[in-house]
Protein backbone atom coordinates (compact mmCIF):
# COMPACT_ATOMS: atom_id res chain seq x y z
CA UNK A 1 0.00 0.00 0.00
CA UNK A 2 1.42 3.50 -0.79
CA UNK A 3 1.91 5.71 2.57
CA UNK A 4 1.37 9.48 2.50
CA UNK A 5 2.45 11.84 5.05
CA UNK A 6 5.69 9.50 6.11
CA UNK A 7 8.02 12.59 7.07
CA UNK A 8 5.95 13.05 9.58
CA UNK A 9 7.33 10.29 11.55
CA UNK A 10 10.36 11.82 13.72
CA UNK A 11 7.90 13.77 15.62
CA UNK A 12 5.66 10.69 16.22
CA UNK A 13 9.12 8.17 17.18
CA UNK A 14 8.67 6.07 19.67
CA UNK A 15 8.85 2.37 20.25
CA UNK A 16 5.50 2.19 21.04
CA UNK A 17 3.70 4.28 18.59
CA UNK A 18 6.18 2.16 15.38
CA UNK A 19 5.29 -0.75 17.14
CA UNK A 20 1.29 0.36 17.27
CA UNK A 21 1.46 1.85 13.71
CA UNK A 22 3.44 -1.04 12.06
CA UNK A 23 0.25 -3.13 13.65
CA UNK A 24 -2.30 -1.68 12.14
CA UNK A 25 -0.29 -1.18 9.09
CA UNK A 26 0.33 -5.09 8.93
CA UNK A 27 -2.99 -5.79 9.75
CA UNK A 28 -4.73 -3.44 6.72
CA UNK A 29 -2.21 -5.14 4.57
CA UNK A 30 -3.91 -7.96 5.14
CA UNK A 31 -7.31 -6.91 4.81
CA UNK A 32 -7.19 -5.24 1.72
CA UNK A 33 -8.22 -1.87 3.32
CA UNK A 34 -9.44 1.47 1.30
CA UNK A 35 -6.19 2.91 0.86
CA UNK A 36 -7.74 6.66 1.68
CA UNK A 37 -8.86 5.30 4.92
CA UNK A 38 -5.69 4.01 5.56
CA UNK A 39 -3.54 6.75 5.06
CA UNK A 40 -6.13 9.02 7.25
CA UNK A 41 -5.74 5.93 10.30
CA UNK A 42 -1.96 5.59 10.45
CA UNK A 43 -1.84 9.36 12.18
CA UNK A 44 -4.23 11.08 14.96
CA UNK A 45 -6.82 13.19 13.75
CA UNK A 46 -5.53 15.88 17.02
CA UNK A 47 -2.91 16.44 19.13
CA UNK A 48 -1.97 19.00 21.74
CA UNK A 49 1.51 19.47 23.09
CA UNK A 50 1.47 21.72 26.10
CA UNK A 51 3.89 22.88 29.06
CA UNK A 52 2.36 22.48 32.50
CA UNK A 53 4.24 24.86 35.03
CA UNK A 54 3.21 23.76 38.74
CA UNK A 55 4.45 25.03 42.14
CA UNK A 56 6.32 22.47 44.50
CA UNK A 57 5.42 22.29 48.37
CA UNK A 58 9.15 24.52 48.79
CA UNK A 59 7.91 27.31 46.34
CA UNK A 60 10.17 25.87 43.42
CA UNK A 61 7.93 25.52 39.84
CA UNK A 62 8.51 22.67 37.79
CA UNK A 63 7.73 22.79 34.21
CA UNK A 64 6.65 19.50 32.74
CA UNK A 65 5.63 18.50 29.47
CA UNK A 66 1.70 17.05 29.01
CA UNK A 67 -0.11 16.20 25.49
CA UNK A 68 -3.62 15.37 24.63
CA UNK A 69 -3.87 12.98 21.25
CA UNK A 70 -7.82 12.57 19.38
CA UNK A 71 -6.55 9.78 17.13
CA UNK A 72 -10.06 9.20 15.74
CA UNK A 73 -13.56 9.79 16.06
CA UNK A 74 -15.71 8.43 13.73
CA UNK A 75 -17.50 6.40 15.59
CA UNK A 76 -18.75 9.16 18.04
CA UNK A 77 -16.81 11.40 20.66
CA UNK A 78 -13.40 10.78 21.63
CA UNK A 79 -12.75 8.41 25.05
CA UNK A 80 -9.36 7.63 26.91
CA UNK A 81 -7.40 7.66 29.65
CA UNK A 82 -4.91 10.37 31.41
CA UNK A 83 -1.27 8.85 32.12
CA UNK A 84 1.59 10.49 34.61
CA UNK A 85 4.44 8.31 34.46
CA UNK A 86 8.11 9.34 33.44
CA UNK A 87 8.03 7.78 29.89
CA UNK A 88 5.14 9.62 28.33
CA UNK A 89 5.61 11.41 25.23
CA UNK A 90 3.86 12.77 22.21
CA UNK A 91 4.76 8.77 20.50
CA UNK A 92 3.14 6.93 23.46
CA UNK A 93 0.36 9.06 24.17
CA UNK A 94 -0.29 8.66 19.96
CA UNK A 95 -0.16 4.98 20.45
CA UNK A 96 -2.38 4.43 23.13
CA UNK A 97 -4.80 7.19 21.49
CA UNK A 98 -4.73 4.73 18.48
CA UNK A 99 -5.56 1.48 20.56
CA UNK A 100 -8.58 3.38 21.75
CA UNK A 101 -9.95 3.64 18.15
CA UNK A 102 -9.28 0.09 18.13
CA UNK A 103 -10.60 -0.42 21.53
CA UNK A 104 -14.25 1.04 21.48
CA UNK A 105 -14.84 0.00 18.16
CA UNK A 106 -14.69 -4.26 19.06
CA UNK A 107 -16.44 -3.95 21.86
CA UNK A 108 -19.28 -1.46 20.17
CA UNK A 109 -19.02 1.34 21.51
CA UNK A 110 -20.03 4.75 20.06
CA UNK A 111 -16.75 6.53 21.09
CA UNK A 112 -13.54 7.42 18.96
CA UNK A 113 -10.14 7.08 21.05
CA UNK A 114 -7.95 9.37 22.39
CA UNK A 115 -5.30 9.51 25.09
CA UNK A 116 -3.71 11.95 27.68
CA UNK A 117 -0.25 12.30 29.45
CA UNK A 118 1.91 14.42 31.35
CA UNK A 119 5.84 13.19 31.69
CA UNK A 120 5.95 13.11 35.43
CA UNK A 121 6.65 10.58 38.00
CA UNK A 122 3.84 11.04 40.52
CA UNK A 123 5.19 8.48 42.85
CA UNK A 124 7.52 11.00 45.33
CA UNK A 125 4.78 14.45 44.63
CA UNK A 126 2.65 15.34 47.82
CA UNK A 127 -1.20 14.98 47.51
CA UNK A 128 -1.33 19.52 47.43
CA UNK A 129 1.95 19.07 44.41
CA UNK A 130 -0.24 15.88 42.78
CA UNK A 131 -3.22 18.50 42.87
CA UNK A 132 -1.60 21.50 41.73
CA UNK A 133 -0.15 19.49 39.10
CA UNK A 134 -3.60 18.24 37.56
CA UNK A 135 -5.06 21.31 37.91
CA UNK A 136 -2.96 23.32 35.64
CA UNK A 137 -3.23 20.15 33.12
CA UNK A 138 -6.73 20.52 32.91
CA UNK A 139 -6.67 24.26 32.26
CA UNK A 140 -4.19 23.80 29.51
CA UNK A 141 -6.07 21.06 27.70
CA UNK A 142 -9.77 23.04 28.62
CA UNK A 143 -10.61 23.89 25.16
CA UNK A 144 -9.84 20.34 23.71
CA UNK A 145 -11.99 18.31 25.78
CA UNK A 146 -15.52 18.30 27.05
CA UNK A 147 -18.34 15.77 27.46
CA UNK A 148 -19.53 15.97 23.98
CA UNK A 149 -16.34 15.99 22.24
CA UNK A 150 -13.11 14.09 24.28
CA UNK A 151 -13.95 12.54 27.39
CA UNK A 152 -10.80 11.40 29.55
CA UNK A 153 -10.71 9.08 32.26
CA UNK A 154 -7.79 7.04 34.43
CA UNK A 155 -4.79 5.51 33.60
CA UNK A 156 -1.37 4.63 34.90
CA UNK A 157 -0.35 6.94 37.76
CA UNK A 158 -3.67 8.96 38.01
CA UNK A 159 -7.18 7.88 40.35
CA UNK A 160 -10.45 8.66 40.54
CA UNK A 161 -9.28 11.18 43.09
CA UNK A 162 -7.68 13.06 39.83
CA UNK A 163 -10.29 12.93 38.01
CA UNK A 164 -12.01 14.67 40.16
CA UNK A 165 -9.73 17.76 39.89
CA UNK A 166 -10.00 17.55 36.37
CA UNK A 167 -13.68 17.70 36.64
CA UNK A 168 -13.72 20.62 39.54
CA UNK A 169 -11.51 22.79 37.20
CA UNK A 170 -13.01 22.38 34.21
CA UNK A 171 -16.31 22.69 35.79
CA UNK A 172 -14.84 25.80 37.45
CA UNK A 173 -13.82 27.59 34.48
CA UNK A 174 -16.94 26.83 32.94
CA UNK A 175 -18.74 28.26 35.45
CA UNK A 176 -21.46 25.30 36.13
CA UNK A 177 -21.09 21.90 37.32
CA UNK A 178 -20.01 18.95 34.47
CA UNK A 179 -19.79 15.68 35.41
CA UNK A 180 -19.42 14.17 32.18
CA UNK A 181 -16.46 15.63 31.10
CA UNK A 182 -14.44 12.65 33.16
CA UNK A 183 -15.20 9.33 33.71
CA UNK A 184 -13.40 7.38 36.31
CA UNK A 185 -14.79 10.01 38.74
CA UNK A 186 -15.53 9.13 42.89
CA UNK A 187 -18.85 7.63 42.66
CA UNK A 188 -20.16 10.85 45.35
CA UNK A 189 -20.05 13.19 42.39
CA UNK A 190 -20.91 11.28 39.64
CA UNK A 191 -18.62 8.04 39.35
CA UNK A 192 -19.73 5.01 38.46
CA UNK A 193 -20.38 1.46 40.53
CA UNK A 194 -17.79 -0.86 39.49
CA UNK A 195 -15.67 1.58 37.66
CA UNK A 196 -12.11 1.03 39.40
CA UNK A 197 -12.32 -3.03 38.97
CA UNK A 198 -13.50 -2.79 35.60
CA UNK A 199 -10.73 -2.99 33.73
CA UNK A 200 -9.04 -5.94 35.93
CA UNK A 201 -12.42 -7.59 35.98
CA UNK A 202 -12.57 -7.90 32.28
CA UNK A 203 -9.09 -9.21 32.20
CA UNK A 204 -10.84 -12.34 34.28
CA UNK A 205 -13.68 -12.79 32.57
CA UNK A 206 -11.85 -12.92 29.19
CA UNK A 207 -9.63 -15.38 30.85
CA UNK A 208 -12.90 -17.79 31.79
CA UNK A 209 -14.32 -17.92 28.51
CA UNK A 210 -10.46 -18.85 27.28
CA UNK A 211 -10.58 -21.68 29.96
CA UNK A 212 -14.44 -22.35 28.86
CA UNK A 213 -13.14 -22.91 25.31
CA UNK A 214 -9.72 -24.36 26.04
CA UNK A 215 -11.61 -26.75 29.11
CA UNK A 216 -9.39 -25.64 31.47
CA UNK A 217 -10.57 -25.90 35.13
CA UNK A 218 -9.38 -21.98 36.97
CA UNK A 219 -8.83 -23.76 40.81
CA UNK A 220 -6.11 -24.08 43.14
CA UNK A 221 -3.76 -25.85 40.72
CA UNK A 222 -3.94 -22.79 38.44
CA UNK A 223 -0.61 -20.50 38.67
CA UNK A 224 -0.83 -16.96 37.97
CA UNK A 225 1.89 -14.06 37.41
CA UNK A 226 0.95 -10.72 37.62
CA UNK A 227 2.88 -7.41 36.44
CA UNK A 228 1.63 -4.42 38.54
CA UNK A 229 -0.63 -4.19 41.67
CA UNK A 230 -2.50 -0.92 40.72
CA UNK A 231 -6.04 -0.51 39.53
CA UNK A 232 -6.12 -2.84 36.92
CA UNK A 233 -3.24 -5.67 38.34
CA UNK A 234 -4.74 -5.44 41.85
CA UNK A 235 -8.36 -5.89 40.81
CA UNK A 236 -7.53 -8.93 38.44
CA UNK A 237 -5.69 -10.47 41.28
CA UNK A 238 -8.36 -10.06 43.68
CA UNK A 239 -11.28 -11.52 41.35
CA UNK A 240 -8.71 -14.78 40.42
CA UNK A 241 -8.11 -14.73 44.65
CA UNK A 242 -12.14 -15.27 44.75
CA UNK A 243 -12.15 -17.90 42.03
CA UNK A 244 -9.08 -19.98 43.38
CA UNK A 245 -6.33 -19.88 41.28
CA UNK A 246 -2.83 -19.32 43.01
CA UNK A 247 -0.98 -15.91 42.72
CA UNK A 248 2.54 -17.01 42.56
CA UNK A 249 4.30 -14.12 41.19
CA UNK A 250 3.61 -10.00 41.72
CA UNK A 251 5.23 -7.06 41.11
CA UNK A 252 5.72 -3.13 40.85
CA UNK A 253 8.14 -1.00 39.74
CA UNK A 254 9.76 -1.28 43.59
CA UNK A 255 10.71 -5.12 42.05
CA UNK A 256 9.06 -8.65 41.95
CA UNK A 257 8.40 -11.31 44.26
CA UNK A 258 7.71 -15.06 43.80
CA UNK A 259 6.32 -18.28 46.11
CA UNK A 260 4.51 -21.40 44.66
CA UNK A 261 2.92 -21.51 47.80
CA UNK A 262 0.91 -18.86 46.61
CA UNK A 263 0.23 -15.13 48.02
CA UNK A 264 -2.45 -14.15 49.81
CA UNK A 265 -4.70 -11.31 47.88
CA UNK A 266 -6.14 -9.70 51.00
CA UNK A 267 -2.50 -10.13 52.76
CA UNK A 268 -0.98 -8.53 49.76
CA UNK A 269 -3.51 -5.88 49.62
CA UNK A 270 -3.49 -4.77 53.34
CA UNK A 271 0.05 -4.26 52.14
CA UNK A 272 -0.34 -2.12 49.63
CA UNK A 273 -3.01 -0.07 51.24
CA UNK A 274 -0.57 1.32 54.39
CA UNK A 275 2.57 1.27 52.46
CA UNK A 276 1.51 1.95 48.87
CA UNK A 277 3.98 -0.49 47.10
CA UNK A 278 5.00 -4.11 47.36
CA UNK A 279 8.67 -3.20 48.38
CA UNK A 280 9.03 -4.58 51.84
CA UNK A 281 6.46 -7.41 51.40
CA UNK A 282 7.23 -9.87 53.92
CA UNK A 283 6.99 -12.91 51.84
CA UNK A 284 8.15 -14.30 48.61
CA UNK A 285 10.98 -14.75 47.06
CA UNK A 286 12.38 -11.45 45.61
CA UNK A 287 13.00 -11.50 41.53
CA UNK A 288 13.21 -8.68 39.05
CA UNK A 289 9.79 -7.76 36.93
CA UNK A 290 12.08 -9.28 33.77
CA UNK A 291 11.84 -12.36 35.88
CA UNK A 292 8.60 -11.95 36.41
CA UNK A 293 7.50 -12.19 32.97
CA UNK A 294 9.56 -15.34 32.30
CA UNK A 295 8.31 -17.09 35.30
CA UNK A 296 6.67 -20.16 35.55
CA UNK A 297 2.82 -19.89 35.47
CA UNK A 298 -0.10 -20.66 33.86
CA UNK A 299 -1.65 -17.47 33.11
CA UNK A 300 0.62 -14.55 33.09
CA UNK A 301 -0.85 -10.85 33.02
CA UNK A 302 1.10 -8.07 31.97
CA UNK A 303 -0.76 -5.22 34.02
CA UNK A 304 1.68 -2.12 33.93
CA UNK A 305 3.72 -0.92 31.34
CA UNK A 306 3.67 -1.16 27.72
CA UNK A 307 6.94 -3.07 25.80
CA UNK A 308 6.99 -6.03 28.34
CA UNK A 309 7.41 -9.36 26.35
CA UNK A 310 9.65 -8.14 23.32
CA UNK A 311 11.64 -10.15 20.79
CA UNK A 312 14.73 -11.16 23.63
CA UNK A 313 12.38 -12.76 26.21
CA UNK A 314 9.27 -14.15 24.47
CA UNK A 315 11.22 -17.72 24.03
CA UNK A 316 11.52 -17.85 27.48
CA UNK A 317 7.78 -17.62 28.07
CA UNK A 318 6.65 -20.19 30.71
CA UNK A 319 3.26 -19.72 30.81
CA UNK A 320 0.02 -21.19 28.72
CA UNK A 321 -1.88 -17.86 28.24
CA UNK A 322 -0.76 -14.22 28.53
CA UNK A 323 -4.09 -11.79 29.65
CA UNK A 324 -3.00 -8.56 28.20
CA UNK A 325 -4.07 -6.03 31.38
CA UNK A 326 -1.65 -3.25 30.43
CA UNK A 327 -1.48 -1.46 27.13
CA UNK A 328 0.63 -2.97 24.11
CA UNK A 329 2.16 -5.02 26.56
CA UNK A 330 3.64 -7.21 23.87
CA UNK A 331 5.87 -5.83 20.87
CA UNK A 332 4.53 -6.77 17.43
CA UNK A 333 7.54 -8.57 17.11
CA UNK A 334 7.19 -10.58 19.68
CA UNK A 335 3.52 -11.00 19.04
CA UNK A 336 4.68 -12.51 15.24
CA UNK A 337 6.90 -15.17 17.21
CA UNK A 338 3.75 -15.87 19.35
CA UNK A 339 1.67 -16.66 16.24
CA UNK A 340 4.12 -18.57 14.48
CA UNK A 341 4.64 -20.91 17.86
CA UNK A 342 1.31 -20.81 18.69
CA UNK A 343 2.31 -22.68 21.76
CA UNK A 344 0.60 -19.76 24.02
CA UNK A 345 -3.00 -18.07 23.66
CA UNK A 346 -3.19 -14.19 24.24
CA UNK A 347 -5.92 -12.39 24.87
CA UNK A 348 -4.90 -9.02 23.58
CA UNK A 349 -5.42 -5.46 25.08
CA UNK A 350 -7.76 -3.88 23.14
CA UNK A 351 -10.24 -7.19 24.18
CA UNK A 352 -8.85 -8.33 27.70
CA UNK A 353 -8.90 -4.90 29.72
CA UNK A 354 -12.03 -2.97 27.45
CA UNK A 355 -13.94 -3.14 30.82
CA UNK A 356 -12.53 0.27 31.51
CA UNK A 357 -13.90 2.02 28.47
CA UNK A 358 -17.16 -0.36 28.91
CA UNK A 359 -17.92 1.20 32.10
CA UNK A 360 -16.39 4.12 31.48
CA UNK A 361 -19.29 4.47 29.07
CA UNK A 362 -21.69 3.93 30.98
CA UNK A 363 -20.52 6.53 33.74
CA UNK A 364 -20.65 8.57 30.68
CA UNK A 365 -24.10 8.20 30.09
CA UNK A 366 -25.14 7.99 33.60
CA UNK A 367 -23.63 11.70 34.12
CA UNK A 368 -25.53 12.64 30.71
CA UNK A 369 -28.87 11.61 31.97
CA UNK A 370 -28.23 11.86 35.58
CA UNK A 371 -30.03 8.74 36.51
CA UNK A 372 -27.26 6.30 37.64
CA UNK A 373 -27.63 2.25 37.90
CA UNK A 374 -27.00 -0.45 40.37
CA UNK A 375 -23.54 -2.12 40.43
CA UNK A 376 -25.26 -5.32 39.45
CA UNK A 377 -26.84 -3.85 36.40
CA UNK A 378 -23.58 -2.33 35.50
CA UNK A 379 -21.25 -5.98 36.26
CA UNK A 380 -24.26 -7.67 33.88
CA UNK A 381 -24.28 -5.22 31.09
CA UNK A 382 -19.98 -5.31 31.35
CA UNK A 383 -20.39 -9.21 31.17
CA UNK A 384 -22.16 -9.49 28.33
CA UNK A 385 -20.65 -6.82 26.06
CA UNK A 386 -17.57 -8.70 26.94
CA UNK A 387 -18.93 -12.48 26.09
CA UNK A 388 -20.90 -11.40 23.44
CA UNK A 389 -17.37 -9.68 21.88
CA UNK A 390 -15.46 -12.81 22.89
CA UNK A 391 -17.74 -14.49 20.75
CA UNK A 392 -17.09 -12.65 17.88
CA UNK A 393 -13.48 -12.54 17.94
CA UNK A 394 -12.98 -15.94 18.65
CA UNK A 395 -15.14 -17.66 16.10
CA UNK A 396 -13.24 -15.60 13.75
CA UNK A 397 -10.32 -16.79 14.63
CA UNK A 398 -11.39 -19.99 13.77
CA UNK A 399 -12.87 -19.77 10.20
CA UNK A 400 -9.89 -17.74 9.45
CA UNK A 401 -7.09 -19.69 11.52
CA UNK A 402 -5.84 -16.70 13.24
CA UNK A 403 -4.60 -15.34 16.48
CA UNK A 404 -7.11 -13.57 18.69
CA UNK A 405 -5.18 -10.54 18.45
CA UNK A 406 -5.31 -10.22 14.25
CA UNK A 407 -9.04 -11.32 14.56
CA UNK A 408 -9.87 -8.34 17.37
CA UNK A 409 -8.17 -5.62 14.73
CA UNK A 410 -9.39 -7.28 11.85
CA UNK A 411 -13.19 -6.86 13.42
CA UNK A 412 -12.16 -3.04 15.39
CA UNK A 413 -10.61 -1.68 12.07
CA UNK A 414 -13.35 -2.94 9.39
CA UNK A 415 -15.96 -0.61 12.29
CA UNK A 416 -14.00 2.48 11.94
CA UNK A 417 -13.71 1.98 8.47
CA UNK A 418 -17.00 1.77 7.44
CA UNK A 419 -17.69 4.30 9.71
CA UNK A 420 -15.65 6.65 8.12
CA UNK A 421 -16.96 5.64 4.40
CA UNK A 422 -20.20 5.89 5.42
CA UNK A 423 -19.64 9.65 6.58
CA UNK A 424 -17.48 10.56 3.62
CA UNK A 425 -14.44 13.52 3.66
CA UNK A 426 -15.32 16.64 4.49
CA UNK A 427 -15.42 19.25 2.86
P1 LIG B 1 -1.81 2.14 38.21
O1 LIG B 1 -1.04 3.39 38.24
O2 LIG B 1 -3.03 2.00 39.06
O3 LIG B 1 -0.84 0.90 38.53
C1 LIG B 1 0.30 0.67 37.77
C2 LIG B 1 1.09 -0.44 38.42
O4 LIG B 1 2.20 -0.74 37.57
C3 LIG B 1 1.67 -0.06 39.77
O5 LIG B 1 1.64 -1.17 40.63
C4 LIG B 1 3.10 0.34 39.41
O6 LIG B 1 4.00 0.21 40.50
C5 LIG B 1 3.41 -0.66 38.32
N1 LIG B 1 4.50 -0.26 37.44
C6 LIG B 1 4.74 0.95 36.89
N2 LIG B 1 5.88 0.93 36.16
C7 LIG B 1 6.36 -0.32 36.26
C8 LIG B 1 7.51 -0.98 35.76
N3 LIG B 1 8.39 -0.34 34.99
N4 LIG B 1 7.70 -2.30 36.07
C9 LIG B 1 6.82 -2.96 36.84
N5 LIG B 1 5.71 -2.40 37.36
C10 LIG B 1 5.49 -1.10 37.08
O7 LIG B 1 -2.17 1.89 36.66
P2 LIG B 1 -3.35 1.03 36.03
O8 LIG B 1 -4.50 1.94 35.83
O9 LIG B 1 -3.50 -0.24 36.78
O10 LIG B 1 -2.75 0.75 34.57
C11 LIG B 1 -1.87 -0.34 34.32
C12 LIG B 1 -1.94 -0.69 32.85
O11 LIG B 1 -3.29 -0.99 32.48
C13 LIG B 1 -1.52 0.44 31.89
O12 LIG B 1 -0.88 -0.13 30.78
C14 LIG B 1 -2.85 1.06 31.49
O13 LIG B 1 -2.76 1.71 30.23
C15 LIG B 1 -3.72 -0.18 31.41
N6 LIG B 1 -5.15 0.08 31.53
C16 LIG B 1 -5.67 0.82 32.55
C17 LIG B 1 -7.05 1.03 32.62
C18 LIG B 1 -7.68 1.83 33.71
O14 LIG B 1 -8.90 2.11 33.62
N7 LIG B 1 -6.99 2.20 34.76
C19 LIG B 1 -7.88 0.48 31.65
C20 LIG B 1 -7.33 -0.30 30.63
C21 LIG B 1 -5.96 -0.49 30.59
Amino acid sequence: MKKEFTNHSVEWDSPLFRNTQQEFEAVAERIGMDENVFNRLRWPQRVLVVSVPFRMDDGTVRVVPGYRVQHNEALGPCKGGIRYHPSVNLGEVAALAMLMTWKCALVGLPLGGAKGGVQVDPTPLSRQELQRLTRRYAAEIVNFIGPDHDIPAPDMGTSAQVMAWIMDTYSSLRGYSVPGVVTGKPVEIGGSLGRLEAPGRSVVYSIMEVAEKLKWKLDQDTTVAIQGFGQVGSAAARKLAKIGCRLVAVGDHTGALYNEKGFSFESLHAWTEKNRFLSGYPEGEKITNEELITSKCDILIPAATGGVITKENVKKLRCRLVAEGANGPTTTDASEILDRQNEITVIPDILANAGGVIVSYFEWVQDLQNFFWSEKEINERLFNIMKKTFEEVYARSREERISLRESAMRLAIARVTTAMLARGLFP
